[in-house]
């Protein structure tokens, strides 16, 4: 107990230890000098100085051992001897005897040098008290019990058992390095019930050896008897308290958080065991070992067991294996200053704890991984596997909670948005760079978006921004720009830049009506932006109804097909000096049973999605050729200009199946142009040059459509074996503006310098013809020269003429003499072979 320490606590130790042996040896100098003075010395009583070293050293022999932490702590009967010597010897002579008979017992106990000195000084001191406390009620020892006396003999049985508790309990507090206090409650009841039976039978045992003497020899028989009786009472105390606290223990283990387990495992074993350290090493195969190390006053470390800081100590190890031993989750270790045996009891306790708690980690870990594997399928639930942004599903839920909820402050918008040109993308640059588009879209999204706004990919190329606590309606169209915005710069893929545009389609929530019908008013919106080339629209009631339709389209198209509800109309391409007839566009119109005539914005981008994209092509190309057949028949010999998905540019097929309609047809492949959207199908695709190339080889032309819309104009007409060029009705719409206007001339000049055919689109008055035609622009189509009709109706215009000239179908420019000569090619078409 008097090892060095360093810390605080061992010096106090220490000190209390000296200070102890330091008091008893005083008194015992005093007892010599005061023996020696009152001749007590001279005449000893052998006999009783023998039956009280005896008694003593007996009443020590079965002592109860009690472990705090690393210590063991002797209990013993001695103050029974110490009280009955107390009546049978002077007090010179008891003090010297309580210190020789303590020394032997401890001896004979084979207790460390320092402990059998404090015992043997704590006893000194504490008889010492008994003695004062006696004689100052006036009991003088030797003394012959009386009633008269009990009094005293109390009072001095109660001081030897307070000194011995004040003297005791602090030191075993210290070396255990627990408090005073906790040492006192622990087993208090016990301890003072059994010294008081302990002292009652002193008194009694007193009052028998005063009739005789000699009954001192059958003492330790009593002592005997009456320790087997405390013991077992302290041993099934300790037993009960033993299970209690285990059962306490465990009963922590239900948690079902793993975290909390382990530190209560940590805390409980140390409790538990009195151990000075608890590790709890978990190795199970899923997850990485983890040790959580600590002790009473709670978890010091957690983490990767090579990571813990070095333990010293010794180490009591137990499996945390459930009873029957089939599982095994890691490892109990106990740490303890110095070596410690546990007993049979402690062992029991350890291996119980160990298997309550290999059970609670492994619940705790089912418990996790099932919440792991509810909260993943809650995300998958409501997440886009592929962007992580929320889905339709979330955004169904969040609305209608937004929309619900009367605390919701400000205005609830949904933002639609469209990719347009998506599909291109994964068809000519495949699913997993359409992919790497859909999630850099998604990024961009949601970081552009508000706080609390929600951004949710509804599918496809189909993304949605729920706006929450929006101020006023007005804010909604800046906040809509604010998010598209985030698309205007070029995403780069695998080394190609993308632009990506999109439609967007705004709506706010109305009074009433939950988020279906919100969806569909932002969907409405939507198809507004893209039929009028906007970046987003907001949805205005008064064009609703004529909207709505569109969404049961896709449903219609089969039967279109099957039933021949796409037609073809004809817009004449005239020379625009002469107004003469040079070639005609074919349109497609969808003449809907239910809805009228339909254009091709409202119905082309279902059609590309729907799979019938072949039999619409065939169906076009078909009444195209029939219509440039039954010309040429009337006398006119008009090529006739068919628009072409680009997604028809990336089926090897396609040239097949134009040339099998042209031959089915019997018009020469010249009266054929195909106008290709110009766009990423055209760029950077061996497909697209073999397809372009055949059509070519076929002796069709092809023309460039909407020039100048695209972002790969140039790059697109080095390569491409084009005839014509044909100017995007927006630049002519806009030829006032003197930007606009310059780009035009460089567009007409490229196109001449290239000896390509420039016709305009959308020419709609005399001014725009006029302004064309002076800046080289050779031909046009528009609402001036005619609006695309049917077939036999074109044929009806041409053959009426303008001023009683066929073919012509409006006066000339004023000096009509100077008529524009149109590319000599037109006569010679296959020459651009040699140069593409
Ligand atoms: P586009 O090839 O640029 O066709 C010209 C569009 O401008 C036509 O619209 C035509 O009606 C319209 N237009 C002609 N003159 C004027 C004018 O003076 N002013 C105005 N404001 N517009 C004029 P439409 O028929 O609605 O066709 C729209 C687009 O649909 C076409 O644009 C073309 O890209 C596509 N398209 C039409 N038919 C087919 C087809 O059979 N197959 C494919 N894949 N696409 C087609
Ligand atoms: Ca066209
Ligand atoms: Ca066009």
């Amino acid at each position: 107990m008097t090892r060095t320490r360093t810390d605080e606590t061992g010096r106090r130790l220490n000190f209390a230890v000296g200070l102890v042996v330091f008091g008893a040896l005083c008194v015992l100098a005093g007892a010599v000098f005061a023996g020696i003075q009152s001749g007590t010395f001279q005449h000893p009583p052998i006999f009783r100085i023998i039956g009280t070293l005896v008694m003593i050293v007996v009443a020590d022999r079965p002592a109860l051992y009690v472990r705090v932490r690393s210590d063991r702590h002797r209990w013993a009967s001695t103050d029974v001897g110490f009280l009955i010597g107390m009546m049978l010897l002077p007090w010179e002579l008891m003090l010297l005897a309580v210190a020789v008979a303590i020394l032997c017992a401890m001896l004979l106990a084979r207790l460390s040098p320092a402990k059998a000195a404090f015992n043997t000084g704590k006893d000194v001191l504490e008889v010492a008290c008994a003695v004062a406390v006696g004689s100052a009620l006036g009991l003088t020892s030797p003394f012959t019990p009386s009633f008269q006396l009990l009094p005293a003999i109390i009072a001095s049985a109660l001081a030897m058992a307070v000194a011995d508790e004040l003297m005791a309990l602090p030191v075993i507090a210290f070396a255990s390095q627990t408090s005073v206090w906790q040492r006192f409650r622990t087993g208090w009841d016990i301890r003072w019930g059994t010294t008081a039976v302990r002292y009652i039978l002193s008194i009694i045992t007193m009052f028998l050896l005063a009739q005789d003497t000699h009954l001192v020899v059958a003492v330790p028989l009593v002592l005997i008897g009456l320790h087997f009786t405390s013991a077992n009472r302290l041993r099934e105390r300790q037993e009960r308290e033993a299970w209690h606290q285990l059962a306490q223990s465990t009963e922590k283990f239900n948690e079902v958080d793993l975290d909390t387990v382990l530190s209560e495992a940590v805390k409980r074993g140390a409790a538990l065991f009195s151990a000075g350290e608890v590790d709890v090493e978990i190795n199970l195969p899923t997850q990485p070992s983890r040790l959580v190390r600590g002790g009473l006053d709670g978890v010091r470390y957690d983490g990767p067991p090579e990571g813990a800081p070095p333990a010293r100590g010794e180490v009591i190890r137990a499996a945390l294996e459930s009873h029957d031993g089939s599982a095994d989750v890691g490892e109990l270790r106990l740490r303890f200053r110095r070596g410690v045996a546990l007993s049979e009891r402690e062992q029991y306790t350890l291996r119980s704890f160990a298997a309550a708690l290999c059970t609670a980690v492994r619940n705790a870990c089912v418990f996790a991984e099932t919440q792991r594997l509810a909260a993943d399928h809650e995300y998958a639930a409501t997440h886009d596997p592929l962007t992580g942004l929320a889905n339709r599903r979330q955004l169904f839920a969040s609305g209608e909670r937004l929309l619900a909820d009367r605390a919701t402050v400000g205005l609830t918008g949904l933002l639609l948005i469209d990719l347009n040109h998506f599909k291109e993308i994964n068809d000519t640059l495949g699913h997993t760079a359409g992919d790497k588009v859909l999630a850099e879209v998604a990024l961009r999204l949601a970081e552009a978006a508000h706080e609390g706004d929600l951004v949710c990919r509804l599918g496809g190329d189909e993304f949605a921004v729920l706006f929450a606590g929006l101020a006023a309606p007005a804010l909604a169209v800046p906040r809509a720009r604010a998010v598209l915005g985030a698309l205007d710069q070029p995403i780069e893929i695998d080394g190609v830049r993308l632009g990506v545009e999109a439609s967007a389609g705004a709506a706010l929530a109305a009074p009433q009506s939950g988020m279906e019908e919100l969806l569909r008013r932002a969907d409405v919106a939507m198809y507004q932006a893209k039929r009028e080339g906007q970046v987003v629209a907001v949805y205005a009631p008064a064009r609703d109804t004529a909207d709505t339709t569109r969404l049961s389209l896709t449903a219609d198209l089969s039967r279109a097909v099957a039933e021949r509800q796409f037609t073809v109309s004809f817009q004449p391409v005239v020379d625009l000096g002469t107004a003469e007839v040079i070639s005609a566009e074919a349109l497609a119109r969808w003449h809907h049973p239910a809805q009228g005539d339909l254009n091709p914005e409202l119905f082309i981008d279902a059609v590309e999605r729907s799979g019938l994209l072949g039999a619409f092509s065939q169906a076009v190309l078909d009444q195209s050729l029939e219509a440039a057949a039954t010309w040429c028949a009337a006398g006119f010999r008009l090529p006739v200009a068919v628009n072409v998905s680009p997604r028809s540019v990336l089926d090897p097929d396609f040239p097949e199946i134009v040339a099998q309609r042209l031959a089915r047809s019997g018009v020469p492949a010249e009266l054929l142009i195909i106008e290709l959207t110009e766009s990423l199908a055209l760029s950077q695709l061996e497909v697209v040059d073999e397809v372009l190339q055949a059509l070519r080889g076929l002796g069709v032309r092809l023309a460039l459509d909407d020039f100048g819309t695209g972002y790969s104009s140039l790059a697109t007409l080095a390569r491409v074996p084009v005839y014509e060029l044909k100017i995007d009705r927006t630049f002519v719409s806009s030829m006032t503006d003197s930007t606009e206007a310059a780009v035009l001339r460089s567009t007409i000049d490229l196109g001449r310098g290239l000896d390509l055919l420039v016709v305009a689109e959308g020419v709609e008055n005399e001014e725009q013809r006029r302004q064309l035609w002076e800046l080289g622009c050779p031909a046009g189509q528009g609402h001036l020269f005619g609006r695309p009709m049917p077939l036999r109706r074109l044929l009806a215009t041409l053959r009426r003429g303008y001023d009683g000239r066929p073919g012509v179908l409006a006066p000339p420019l004023h000096d009509t003499g100077a008529v524009i000569r149109l590319p000599a090619r037109r006569a010679a078409p296959h020459r651009r072979d040699e140069l593409g």
